[in-house]
């Protein structure tokens, strides 16, 4: 249950190094000049090296960090004081062949040729450094790629001196003049996270190679002033396969929010390490080129002046490199902030590649190559004209890059400049800026966004925290996005509220306080702004990961602290030894420590009110569980003896997302869909049926009916969403109405939690929903768990015939429970409680309606 060591050590490394850093430079006045920029620790910003640290399964760490209060970061390791210059050279282990890899049939790289070729031309160049940075959710290797002149080791000290003095005292980085003369100007592409997009991976390739190999002046020159990072592709699993997602089923590309996956992590500590002017994400397939930026709505956290006069001159100069190929495909391009409507193409949520690095300081873009050679195109098109359309898309590759590099160059110390203004903004708690209309061509009302920062949040520890595991949870997850968190060393008042010594404090006076607020902060109901938006449209951690959290709106903030550098779980025992223990599961740690308990054969009971008790003599397993996961175990109060629970077998016809979840919460778990029960499944053995996606009870043959009927005689249900109320309809389980709501509709809604078994009273006050559900019609017999408020945060308009809006579903039933006739206990869902493995303050509904529904 450890993370990928390496990984965790650097950036425990980083934040550790900023944070004293930054509580150095805080003592000094801003504005003096020092006389030797403050040093950082040369090992602290790399990106580690060596052909073992990936030791642990990248998938372990990924479930392990998908609730894991303590195992996302892990203590900070002495540093090293590792002098390593530039070329760093890995040989990269060579996977076998594969002639399965579908780049091979558009004429492309298959992933087992991309290592030769990095080992070949590390060989041949000492401008090419490749290293492994993580591994993907199958276990491949990510490589990245940096491509710049030879350095000595105290040339690579001092630049990541300056990269550190950018970020972590930006009033001193401006007066440097030997910083804005000699910093080496950082360039970041991710090529080819969504697997089935391939050619980002190709034009980055070719470029490496003739960077690598050109003797000209200028290619000298120019890698003398940059270094260009090539995270070549992003997604191994996926570009094998022709999908995508990456082998857990997630969408990368969604998850930068949320961490969830081994992929994301990689590139973050890009973003990070890195910390690059300008970043390319190399997609497909749109028809006609496209390059942000990006329409209205704006994210609102961004100091968007500082980006915009950037990328709205940067994608000019792609475009016209994509013309000058002479292509008649690549004439144009697509602008989206010129030339669509608000709404088309946002950059709303920070859960978007280039959008999350612009927190980290980088003017981040979306590239889209134009011709389509996957999907139906790949099955349909005869090879020779999916080879051609290939080639096209590698051409606009290598052109927008060269073009992008190029723009960083000839405006390197402007870029340079705006990154440090950016984080000296965050520093001084200066207001975002008003934008006037103009102020790059096109720019008008409709693309002003801002935000108010509070002045603080406050994550308390003690009797005033929901949560201990998720308290834990969202400072590691912090801190690994490079957001300062302090530790309060006295117990202080502020915003009128008092609060305990340890509690933690995420002061917004910040260089990445844009990215900190953007995750803590509720949001806004976008619904009367734009008709529709590209993808989600509200999340917050603070509202939906289950840990209370406090803000401090403006006023002073007086309080005695420390660096963070990791969370402990607080979890703790505190009946008495004899006493028979309680557990109530608010939290999927919760879950995690139950199933714990039942692996180790502790004989549960679980409550009509949801609470799991824990026999006194079992005492030493439960210190052990309240440690491991983070979680509170209670004297257990007189009452009934409750139900025996045993570890519940789960089928589940479900997202990728969701069997994620589920296994994230240790359930045992067996993927099923219509196919697999039509082909015979052994019900042996399962306890529940969950049904999400992927299962039709009417399309089921008689005897794959009989055999789930034979099932739901004697085992629980719980559904999610459209498709799972179309089995309970189906199947004849509880009786109520579906109604579904808009289908784009998605955002973070509150809540009025009953005081049913399944949800209880303690469960959050916020929901997520994608495509909500409600229930009308709710029969004799079936609790209405939880109600439907107001959108708090997102996108949700009616339907054109005036259905399925916020009204509409204001007030009724989002989750409801019951006992079907057959005897099948039942649990259905309207919201989306595991949704890409992000509102984990949710997850313990779902864990609370597998416990109830098998114990029926
Ligand atoms: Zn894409």
């Amino acid at each position: 249950m450890t993370a990928d060591p390496s990984t965790v050590r650097r950036l425990a490394a980083t934040v550790l190094a900023s944070v004293t850093i930054a509580a150095l430079a805080l003592v000094a006045t801003p504005g003096t000049a020092p006389a030797e920029p403050v040093p950082r620790p040369v090992s602290t910003r790399d990106f580690g090296n060596g052909p073992d640290r990936n030791a642990v399964a990248a998938t372990d760490a990924g479930l392990a960090a998908a609730l894991g209060a303590s195992v996302e970061e892990a203590p900070p390791a002495a540093s090293s004081d590792r002098a390593e210059g530039y070329p760093r050279q890995t040989r990269l282990r060579v996977y076998p062949d594969n002639p399965a890899d579908r780049s091979i049939k558009l004429g492309l790289t298959p992933y087992h040729g991309i290592a030769p070729k990095l080992n070949d031309l590390q060989a041949r160049s000492n401008r090419v450094s490749a290293e492994v940075i993580g591994r993907s959710a199958l276990g491949r290797d990510l490589y990245l790629v940096t491509v710049t002149a030879p350095e000595r080791a105290d040339e690579t000290r001092r630049q990541d001196r300056w990269r550190a003095l950018i970020e972590d005292a930006p009033w001193w980085a401006a007066r440097d003049r030997e910083l804005l003369a000699g910093y080496k100007a950082p360039v970041w592409i991710n090529g080819n996270i969504h697997g089935d997009e391939w050619e980002g991976t190709d034009g980055s390739l070719r470029l490496i190679e003739k960077l690598a190999t050109a003797t000209d002046a200028g290619t000298e020159r120019l890698l003398r002033r940059t270094r260009i990072y090539f995270t070549v592709t992003n997604n191994p699993d996926g570009r094998i396969a022709g999908t995508r997602a990456n082998g857990n089923g997630f969408d990368i590309n969604r998850d930068h929010a949320t961490s969830s996956q081994p992929e994301s992590r990689a590139v973050r500590s890009v973003a990070i390490g890195a910390q690059p002017l300008v970043m390319l994400d190399e997609h497909g397939y749109t028809g006609t080129t496209l390059i942000e930026p990006s329409t209205a709505p704006h994210g609102q956290n961004y100091e968007y002046d500082l980006y915009i006069r950037h990328a709205y001159a940067n994608a000019i100069g792609m475009e016209k490199a994509i013309a000058e190929l002479g292509h008649p495909e690549t004439q144009r391009a697509d602008i989206p902030f010129r030339d669509y409507a608000p709404g088309d193409w946002d950059d709303w949520p920070p859960i978007f590649t280039p959008m999350y690095a612009m927190y980290h300081g980088a003017v981040g873009h979306t590239v889209e190559v134009p011709l389509q050679v996957n999907r139906g195109a790949y099955d349909s098109l005869p090879v020779e004209e999916l080879r051609r359309r290939s080639a096209v898309n590698v051409d606009v590759v290598e052109a927008t890059i060269r073009a992008a590099v190029s723009y960083t160059d000839a405006n390197r110390t402007a870029l340079i400049r705006d990154q440090i203004e950016q984080f000296r903004r965050g520093w001084a708690g200066e207001p975002q800026r008003q934008i006037p209309d103009g102020y790059v061509p096109g720019f008008g009302p409709e693309d002003r966004y801002s935000t108010t920062f509070p002045r603080a949040y406050v994550i308390p520890v003690g009797p005033g925290q929901r949560s201990p595991a998720a308290a834990a949870r969202l400072v590691n997850h912090l801190l690994a996005h490079d957001v300062r968190v302090r530790r309060a060393v006295l117990p202080f008042t502020a915003g009128g509220v008092r609060y305990p010594t340890g509690s933690y404090v995420v002061d917004l006076h910040q260089p990445k306080r844009g990215l900190a607020n953007a995750m803590l902060e509720a949001g806004r109901d976008l619904s009367p702004l734009v008709p529709q938006m590209y993808d989600i449209s509200g999340w917050s951690h603070r509202l939906l990961w289950g840990a209370s959290v406090g803000i401090v709106a403006n006023g002073p903030l007086p309080v005695f602290s420390v660096p963070a550098h990791r969370a402990l779980p607080a979890g703790d025992v505190s009946a008495r030894p004899g006493q028979d223990l309680a557990l109530t599961v608010s939290d999927g740690a919760d879950a995690q420590a139950v199933n714990a308990l039942l692996d180790q054969g502790v004989a549960l009971r679980l409550r009509p009110d949801g609470t799991v008790v824990v026999p006194a003599s079992a005492r030493a397993l439960a210190i052990g569980a309240a440690r491991r996961f983070g979680v509170r175990f209670t004297a257990a109060p007189p009452g009934p003896a409750g139900t025996a629970l045993r570890r519940p077998v789960i089928a589940a016809a479900v997202a990728g997302d969701e069997l994620f979840a589920l296994r994230s919460m240790g359930f045992d778990v067996r993927p099923v869909s219509t196919a697999v029960l039509n082909a015979g499944f052994d019900w042996a053995g399962v306890d529940v049926l969950m049904v999400s996606a992927g299962l039709v009870y009417s399309a089921l043959n008689p005897a794959a009916r009989t055999a789930l009927d034979g099932f739901l005689a004697r085992g629980g249900v719980v559904t999610r969403g459209n498709t799972g109320a179309r089995f309970n309809a189906e199947a004849a389980l509880l009786p109520v109405t579906a109604v579904a709501g808009r289908g784009d509709a998605n955002g973070v809604v509150t809540v009025a939690n009953g005081t049913g078994p399944v949800v209880g009273a303690g469960a959050l006050p916020h929901v997520f929903v994608y495509s909500p559900v409600w229930f009308t019609g709710v029969g004799a017999g079936v609790t209405v768990e939880q109600r439907y408020g107001t959108l708090v945060a997102g996108h949700w308009l009616p339907n054109e015939d005036g259905t399925g809006g916020q009204e509409q579903a204001a007030g009724q039933a989002s989750v409801v429970s019951g006992v079907a006739a057959r005897g099948t206990g039942t649990v259905l869902f309207g919201t989306e409680p595991l949704f890409r493995a992000h509102p984990k303050g949710l997850y313990a509904q779902v864990a609370r309606a597998v416990y109830w529904t098998a114990t029926r």
